[in-house]
C-alpha cells in the first residue's frame, strides 16, 4: 500500500510525478512522509493595533467591501479594498491576481500573512497569503519546494494521499504498549496533525511521534545488526592473563584503561562474540587494552587478527606490541602492501599452521585471503572512519570471532547510541598521569614569522615540528600548493634544517622512509597533509602548526593536536587563520580553551551539526530526516530503551503486533545501504 506510486494518487499527473520525483518522492509513503519545513501560523492571529510595521505578521479581519478593480496600465491591475476588525483597520492591495482578489468576499473573515507597512499614518498589506478563517486552516504547512510546484498544490496533492493511506492503513506500526508507555500519538493523527495541524500543539506532538518514530527504528535495525551474529560460539577465553600483562608494563594503567580491559576479559569469556567498541581521546591509551586482549587470547592458543586503516599505522601497532610482548613466546606478523609476494606466502602460511599468535595489517589486507588456524579476536583500529559495514567483513573468517573496535574519536554520546548501536560501548575518559596540557594558540598569517623562529629555538634543541596543510582533496592543485609552501619554508626560512613533505599521494615505502627519517631525528620539520592524522607516535615533536585551520572541524583539530605532547618536553599546538568572522574565530578559541575531546565533540556537534561524525555516505547508517540529534537527546535516550524493550521481548521482530516495525526496519535498512538484515 505505502509503495503505492504517485500516478493512483489524486492530482498527480506525468509532470507533477516527475516534479516530485526531483524531491526524492516516488511513492505514497514518501510523500506523506514529506514534511513541511515549517508553517504559517494563523492559530494565534496578531490583532491589528498590535502590528509593526516593517515585520511580517498574521492577522484576522474582514473583508470590509468587495476589491475594487484598478488598471494602472496594461497588463497591470491592482485591487484594493479595506480590512477591518472592529474599530481598526488594513488597506490591503493584491497586484496581477484577479483569482484571488475576486474570491474574496465582502463581509466574510480571513487571515492574512505578510509584511506589514505604514503608508500616511495607516497600516498597509500587499500581495499577502490569504486563507478563509477556520480551523482547518489555522496553520499551514510550508514545503521545501522545487520550480512547477507551490506550497498549496503540495498541500493539496498529500492531502488526497493521506485519504488513500487512511483508507487502507493498517493500523500503527509502533505497538500500542509503547505508543501509550512513551505518551505517542497515533501514526493517522501524526500524519494529520503534521500536515494539517489547527495548532502549534498538534505539530509538537506530530513531531516528537515521527522523531521516535525514526530513532526507534534506527536503534531497532542497529541493534538487530548487532545481534545477527550472536547465539554462536566464538572461541572462548578460558583462562585470563590479563593480570600478567600488566605486571609486564613499564607504567600503572589507569582506571579507565582497567576497567575497559576488564570489559573486555568478560565478553571473550563469553560464548557470545564480543562486540566492543573502546572510545578514547588520542593518547588514552587504547592500545594497551588491545594488547592486553590480545596477550590472554594468545595464552589460551586463540589467534587475533588487528587491523589498522594505514599501513603507517600498521607498522607502529606492529612496533608497540613486538615490545609489548618482548620476552614472551607470542608471535607477532605485519602484513602491508609493500610485503613481497613471497613473503606474503610465507606469513599466510604461519597463520593457517596457527604458529602464529596475532597478525597486524591493514583492514584491505586482512580481508582479502587471509585464512587462519584459529581466529578468536578482531580488533579494529578505526581512528575517526565509522563503517558499519566493514565491520562485519573479517567475521566469517573464524568461528565468530569476537570483535573490538577502537575509535580516538571522541564522539557525542548522543550520537554513538546512534553511530555505535551494534556495539557494547567502554569509554575511556582518563588519560594516563603526568600528561602535559599542550598549550594552543589561535593567531593570524602575520604570526608567521615568529612562529618560524619559535620552531627553529626548538629544533636547535633537537625536538620536531609539524606544519599541517590542509587539503580539501588530495588533487594536484592542492598538492602542488603543498609542495609549493614546503620548498618556499626549506629555501627561505629553514635552510639550515631538514625539511621532509609528507602526503597522501605518497607510496607506502616513501611515507614509511620520511615517517621513519621524522621519528630518528634525520627530519627535523614535517610539512604534512592531513595523512599524519591518522598516525605516528613520535614523543619529541612537540609543535604542531595547523595552516588555514578554519577548514577542519573541532574534532579534526583536536586530533591533529594529539600527534605532539606524547613526550616530557612541553608542546604547543598554533593554528593560522585568516578567516574572519565571529563563526571562525570562536571555533578556534574553543580549541585553545578545551583540551577534552569529548568537549570538543560537543560542541562540533553544536556547531556543524552531527552530519561530521555520520562520516561519508557509506557509513550504512540511513539518513536521518526528522530527528535532530543536537536537539533530540532525550528521544533518543528514550527510543533506544523502547528499542530494547521491544527487543527484549521479541528479540527478531516475529510477532504480529511488530510486523510493521519490522517492515520499516527493513526499508530503512535496505539495499542502498547494502546492509542485510535476516
Ligand atoms: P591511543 O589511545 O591514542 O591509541 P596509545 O595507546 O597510542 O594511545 O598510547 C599513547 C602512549 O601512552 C603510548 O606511548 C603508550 O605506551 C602510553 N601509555 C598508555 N597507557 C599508559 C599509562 N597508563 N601510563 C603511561 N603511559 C601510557
Ligand atoms: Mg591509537
Amino acid at each position: 500500500m505505502k509503495e503505492t506510486p504517485l500516478k493512483f494518487i489524486k492530482g498527480v499527473g506525468e509532470k507533477r510525478a516527475t516534479l516530485l520525483n526531483k524531491l526524492d518522492i516516488h511513492t505514497l509513503s514518501d510523500l506523506i512522509r514529506y514534511f513541511p519545513r515549517s508553517y504559517l501560523d494563523f492559530s494565534a492571529p496578531t490583532p491589528i493595533p498590535k502590528l509593526v510595521p516593517g515585520t511580517t505578521a498574521c492577522f484576522c479581519a474582514v473583508v470590509g467591501y468587495t476589491p475594487v478593480k484598478n488598471e494602472i496600465r496594461r497588463g497591470m491591475t491592482i485591487y484594493k479594498t479595506l480590512l477591518i476588525d472592529g474599530e481598526y483597520s488594513v488597506h490591503l492591495s493584491i497586484f496581477n491576481n484577479s483569482y484571488l482578489a475576486e474570491s474574496l468576499i465582502e463581509g466574510e473573515e480571513y487571515y492574512f500573512y505578510g509584511k506589514i507597512q505604514l503608508n500616511r499614518g495607516m497600516f498597509e498589506i500587499t500581495n499577502p497569503v490569504i486563507e478563509k478563517a477556520d480551523s482547518e486552516n489555522a496553520m499551514l504547512p510550508v514545503y521545501p519546494l522545487t520550480a512547477g510546484l507551490t506550497s498549496k498544490m503540495l498541500s493539496k496533492i498529500i492531502a488526497n494521499a493521506l485519504s488513500l493511506y487512511e483508507k487502507d492503513s493498517q493500523g500503527d506500526i509502533i505497538p500500542d504498549g509503547i505508543r501509550k508507555k512513551y505518551g505517542l500519538c497515533h501514526e493517522q493523527f501524526a500524519f494529520r496533525s503534521i500536515h494539517r495541524p489547527q495548532n502549534p500543539h498538534d505539530v509538537e506532538i506530530a513531531r516528537r511521534r515521527f522523531i521516535f518514530e525514526e530513532l526507534l527504528l534506527l536503534q531497532l535495525g542497529m541493534k538487530l545488526l548487532k545481534d545477527r551474529n550472536r547465539g554462536t560460539t566464538a572461541l572462548k577465553l578460558e583462562k585470563d592473563f590479563s593480570a600478567e600483562f600488566e605486571a609486564r608494563l613499564p607504567f600503572c594503567l589507569t582506571g579507565a584503561q582497567k576497567k575497559a580491559i576488564s570489559a573486555c576479559i568478560s565478553d571473550l569469556k563469553g560464548s557470545t562474540p564480543m562486540n566492543r567498541l573502546i572510545q578514547g581521546d588520542v593518547g588514552s591509551g587504547k592500545t594497551v587494552v588491545a594488547a592486553s586482549a590480545i596477550f590472554s587470547m594468545a595464552k589460551n592458543g586463540i589467534q587475533s587478527a588487528f587491523m589498522a586503516p594505514t599501513d603507517i599505522l600498521a607498522r607502529q601497532h606492529y612496533a608497540t606490541l613486538t615490545r609489548l610482548f618482548e620476552g614472551t613466546d607470542i608471535k607477532t606478523e605485519l602484513l602491508t602492501g609493500s610485503v613481497s609476494a613471497k613473503k606474503k606466502n610465507e606469513i599466510k602460511q604461519r597463520l593457517i599452521n596457527g604458529e602464529t599468535d596475532v597478525i597486524i595489517g591493514t583492514h584491505a589486507l586482512l580481508t582479502e585471503d587471509t585464512r587462519f588456524a584459529s581466529l578468536g579476536l578482531i580488533i579494529t583500529d578505526e581512528q575517526h572512519r565509522f563503517g558499519v559495514k566493514q565491520r562485519g567483513a573479517l567475521g566469517d573468517k573464524g568461528t565468530n570471532p569476537h570483535t573490538l573496535v577502537m575509535s580516538a574519536t571522541p564522539i557525542p554520546r548522543t550520537i554513538s547510541l546512534i553511530v555505535y548501536g551494534d556495539l557494547d560501548l567502554t569509554v575511556i575518559d582518563e588519560l594516563p598521569k603526568g600528561r602535559q596540557k599542550i598549550s594552543t594558540y589561535a593567531v593570524d598569517t602575520t604570526y608567521r614569522q615568529r612562529i618560524y623562529t619559535f620552531i627553529k629555538k626548538h629544533l636547535d634543541l633537537g625536538l620536531r615540528a609539524y606544519i599541517v596543510c590542509p587539503l580539501v582533496e588530495e588533487n594536484e592543485g592542492d598538492l602542488t600548493a603543498a609542495k609549493q609552501y614546503a620548498e618556499k619554508l626549506k629555501k627561505e626560512h629553514f635552510s639550515d634544517y631538514k625539511i621532509g613533505l609528507l602526503h597522501g599521494k605518497m607510496k607506502a615505502k616513501e611515507k614509511e622512509k620520511i615517517m621513519k627519517d621524522f621519528a630518528s631525528g634525520e627530519i627535523s620539520l614535517l610539512v604534512a597533509t592531513t595523512v599524519i592524522e591518522v598516525g605516528v607516535d613520535v614523543p619529541e615533536s612537540v609543535i604542531m602548526v595547523i595552516e588555514n585551520a578554519e577548514r577542519f572541524g573541532l574534532s579534526q583539530l583536536h586530533q591533529l593536536r594529539g600527534r605532539v605532547g606524547r613526550g616530557k618536553e612541553k608542546s604547543y599546538c598554533i593554528l593560522i587563520s585568516d578567516a574572519e568572522g565571529e563563526g571562525a574565530r570562536s571555533r578556534l578559541e574553543i580549541m585553545c580553551k578545551t583540551s577534552d575531546g569529548f568537549k570538543i565533540a560537543d560542541k562540533d556537534l553544536e556547531l556543524r551539526g552531527p552530519g561530521d561524525f555520520f562520516g561519508s555516505r557509506q557509513s550504512g547508517i540511513p539518513k536521518l530526516k526528522i530527528a535532530d540529534l543536537t536537539e533530540n537527546m532525550d528521544i533518543v535516550r528514550q527510543s533506544k530503551q523502547a528499542s530494547e524493550e521491544i527487543l527484549k521481548k521479541d528479540p527478531r521482530l516475529m510477532l504480529h503486533e511488530n510486523k510493521g516495525l519490522k517492515a520499516a526496519v527493513r526499508s530503512l535498512f535496505t539495499d542502498k545501504k547494502r546492509i542485510t538484515l535476516n
